[in-house]
């Protein structure tokens, strides 16, 4: 046949817009559906298949209506779902930035649900009946918890850095370690944040080694501010030296200098008590009389996005009255689930119950191993022989640039699939509804139980039933 006139002939036979929406229309399901929505599905689905009969790859039967309306109604189906949805993180990274860093404790979406839903005194003094400050709420604890005379909040720790530094140093140099230099993901660099600020930097010492010697000989009359950035997401071992945060402020002093400490995953409480590495804490950096430190609300707090600057009064007055604050501002939502966060580091042992994050840190591998052994009996339930489960013992990560070097053991549960290839099984699980996002080792997909959650499990099994059903087609 003549493929020229079979395409026209195809074209032809294709239905319009007007068409399929008045089919689509007649179907109860979509009673409800927006007009606009039904419309864009309608003109998609058409649009693509006037392309692939363009493109000569379409045979005559497949240009029927029906067809072209299943096709529709898929479309609508994923249009009507939202884009940002929940997932099941089997990766074991607790503090995992692509899949939302910190699952907020129940207190703290408690407070949020009240002051969102609700009016609420967030810029108004009850006491005084008048305007009141948004960051009043959140002072007073997290004054209580560092131990520092002032505190105030931004959008997230780069912006807190990149406020202090314009507040502070801004047209002067910034004292900064070689070592110190780090990289974020996500584009966060010192050297580049320096700059927006109107900083100049000073980077003195070597990579693996600065000595006191080094701030001093660079300390001149331009000289505004020494800054130490906390390389929480790597480490340098091996032959190095690092000025302490104590000997940085006794520099500091003498030379009638501020220091700033940014802290990145800031936390409140030792983590060495529950048999973890040592890292610093905010409470260290506000003892060694560090004048501002700065830290995220989601990382190792466990938190919402923030980013906290607590320290001096006097400097922290200065930081206030930037225009940039303004610009940096966070949210009711945010200043509710912090606060919420916040109140339930009073007591640390409710902190480490109830702060998702920390639960999941110091969650022991023999209890992750329960978990995976509960998971493995609902799976074994389906009873399909195609389906071998592997009970591993593994390690996960924080994450959230946090205690790079700690390897937390835990248990994993490798998933066997007859017929499918671990990247098959990974991916199926990645498009299932939740998508369940687990990691492939040594050829082996595994679900990490550290960060799966007992109500997931179910959705899991549903999972897996699911892709066994279609792969036994
Ligand atoms: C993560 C991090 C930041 C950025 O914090 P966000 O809250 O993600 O904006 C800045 N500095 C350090 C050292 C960090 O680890």
């Amino acid at each position: 046949m003549n493929p020229i006139g079979n395409k026209e002939k195809q074209l032809r036979k294709l239905p319009g817009v007007d068409r399929l929406l008045e089919s689509i229309r007649e179907e109860p399901a979509y009673s409800e559906t927006p007009k606009s929505v039904l419309v864009e599905a309608i003109r998609s689905v058409i649009e693509k298949t006037r392309a692939r009969i363009l493109q000569a790859e379409t045979s005559d039967n497949e240009i029927d209506t029906g067809l072209l309306l299943s096709a529709v109604r898929r479309k609508i189906t994923g249009a009507m779902k939202p884009n940002l949805k929940k997932i099941i993180n089997a990766t074991g990274v607790v503090v995992h930035t692509n899949l939302g860093r910190s699952l907020l404790a129940e207190e703290a979406m408690e407070r949020v649900r009240e002051v969102a839903t609700g009016y609420s005194n967030l810029e108004f003094d009850l006491e005084k009946g008048r305007r009141g400050l948004r960051y009043s709420h959140i002072e007073n604890i997290l004054c209580e918890i560092s131990g520092a005379e002032s505190a105030m909040v931004v959008n997230n720790n780069a912006a807190a850095v990149l406020l202090c530094l314009e507040t502070m140093a801004s047209g002067k140099e910034v004292i900064v370690s070689r070592g110190e230099l780090v990289e974020i993901g996500g584009s966060f660099r010192i050297p580049d944040v320096m700059a927006k600020s109107g900083c100049i930097l000073k980077e003195v010492g070597t990579t693996n080694r600065t000595h006191p010697k080094d701030y001093e000989e660079a300390i001149h009359e331009n000289t505004g501010l020494l800054l130490k950035v906390h390389t929480s997401n790597f480490a340098i071992t091996g032959f190095t030296s690092d000025v302490s945060l104590p000997e940085m402020v006794k520099i500091g002093r003498r030379h009638n200098l501020p220091v700033m400490e940014d802290l990145g995953s800031g936390m409140f409480i030792d983590f060495s008590r529950y048999g973890l590495t040592r890292e610093p804490t905010v409470q260290d950096s506000i003892h060694a009389g560090t004048d501002i430190v700065t830290f995220s609300g989601d990382k190792l707090l466990g938190g919402p996005q923030a980013g906290i600057i607590v320290g001096k009064k006097e400097i922290m007055e200065n930081i206030r009255k930037n225009p940039l604050t303004r610009a940096l501002r966070i949210d009711k939502m945010t200043l509710a689930a912090l606060e919420g966060t916040l109140r339930l580091y009073r007591d640390p042992k409710t902190a480490v119950r109830n702060i998702p994050t920390l639960r999941m840190i110091t969650d022991s591998y023999e209890q992750i191993r329960q978990k995976a052994d509960q998971l493995a009996g609902m799976l074994e339930e389906q009873k399909d022989s195609r389906l071998t489960l592997d009970r591993k013992k593994i390690f996960s990560k924080t994450g959230g640039g946090a205690l790079p070097l700690l390897d937390l053991p835990s248990a994993g549960l490798g998933i066997r699939i007859q017929g499918m290839t671990a990247d098959g099984i990974e991916k199926a699980l990645r498009k299932n509804d939740p998508a369940i996002i687990g990691r492939i080792e040594d050829d082996l997909f595994i679900l990490d139980l550290r960060t799966v959650q007992h109500d997931e499990f179910s959705m899991i099994a549903d999972a897996l039933r699911l892709i066994l059903a279609q792969s036994g087609k």
